[in-house]
């Protein structure tokens, strides 16, 4: 068998492919990290694109993430396909999601369309990729609206699983926000202690919800991120918001709860929310805030 060959940025395997073979056809976002295009691959395969900007973070650590997020295979997870690390800029290829970032779905007139019902099936597919992460003893470490990406018929796939570790040691957040961490959407302990756990993403996650409720309001709406450092430690947490189902508080409350072992696990999380959509009956005007 012959030796992987290697130019020092990566070795060669069958996830690497020529950049000749991608046609870069349209630019859809430019991120802090590089841009995303959408793209044709072989001619035939629609793509995303993802170009990383040289110098956002060390090579072998994103390459030893790339190397986890290659086994990780679920419908809810955004499915790598494909790496070209040979030479800068790196491109990761992953399927294209028709409708973008979840966060700008909810905010754009789509989103008003969306009744409860749509919301709860949509959180409940962030729910049921989350518990394959954590069935796989794997962190996402920057679970948030913008980094759930929404295809035909309001599918939810978790994106960027993986890069939050490489992008956080690189203080990347701390560059632009003047913090390490995505402050609004991280637990306390984990800016504390600066370790990340699955609990440290169900809190998240319960960001996350709030997210999905009021169609894409920044969270803590009235709070400085230095306030929610200071007030979420003593037992500040955000209100329910305008209308949001009794049981979708409750859920986000349990989420936020200090004890992190007291947090749901994603597979129960899953559960209670496919049985809320099972339960439509319940959402009549009773039963909000
Ligand atoms: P990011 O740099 O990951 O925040 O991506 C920037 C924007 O590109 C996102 O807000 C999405 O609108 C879009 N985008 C990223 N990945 C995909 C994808 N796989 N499919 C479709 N759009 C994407």
């Amino acid at each position: 068998m012959e030796a992987p060959q290697t130019n020092g940025l990566s070795y060669l395997d069958q996830w690497e492919i020529p950049r000749s073979s991608l046609k870069l056809l349209k630019r859809l976002g430019a991120g802090q990290f590089g841009e995303v295009y959408e793209g044709l691959w072989n001619n035939t395969t629609p793509v995303a694109v993802k170009t990383l900007k040289q110098g956002t973070m060390d090579s072998q650590d994103f390459l030893r993430e790339a190397q986890i997020m290659k086994s990780l295979r679920h419908p809810k997870l955004i499915q790598l396909y494909a790496v070209c690390t040979q030479e800068e800029p790196i491109y990761i290829i992953t399927e294209l999601m028709s409708n973008g970032s979840l966060l700008e779905y909810l905010q754009k007139d789509d989103g008003a369309k969306l009744g409860i019902q749509d919301q709860i099936e949509m959180v409940a597919q962030v729910a049921a990729g989350m518990a394959f992460l954590e069935l796989q003893n794997y962190i996402h470490r920057d679970l948030a609206a913008r980094n759930v990406l929404v295809g035909d018929n309001n599918i939810c796939k978790v994106a960027d699983f993986g890069l939050a570790r490489v992008f956080i040691n690189e203080n990347i957040y701390e560059a632009k926000e003047g913090t390490k961490f995505p402050v609004k959407w991280t637990a306390p302990e984990a800016m504390h202690t600066g370790k990340f756990t699955i609990k440290s993403d169900v809190w998240s996650f319960g960001v996350l919800l709030y997210e999905v409720i009021t169609f894409g309001q920044m969270p803590y709406p009235t709070m400085t991120n230095y306030q929610v450092v200071t007030q979420v430690p003593t037992g500040y947490r955000m209100p329910a918001p305008a209308s949001c189902p009794k049981v979708m508080y409750e859920l986000m409350a349990d989420c936020w709860k200090e004890d992190e072992h007291q947090r749901p696990t994603f597979e129960t999380l899953q559960w209670r929310l496919e049985g809320f959509f099972d339960d439509v009956t319940s959402y009549d005007d009773a039963s909000r805030y």
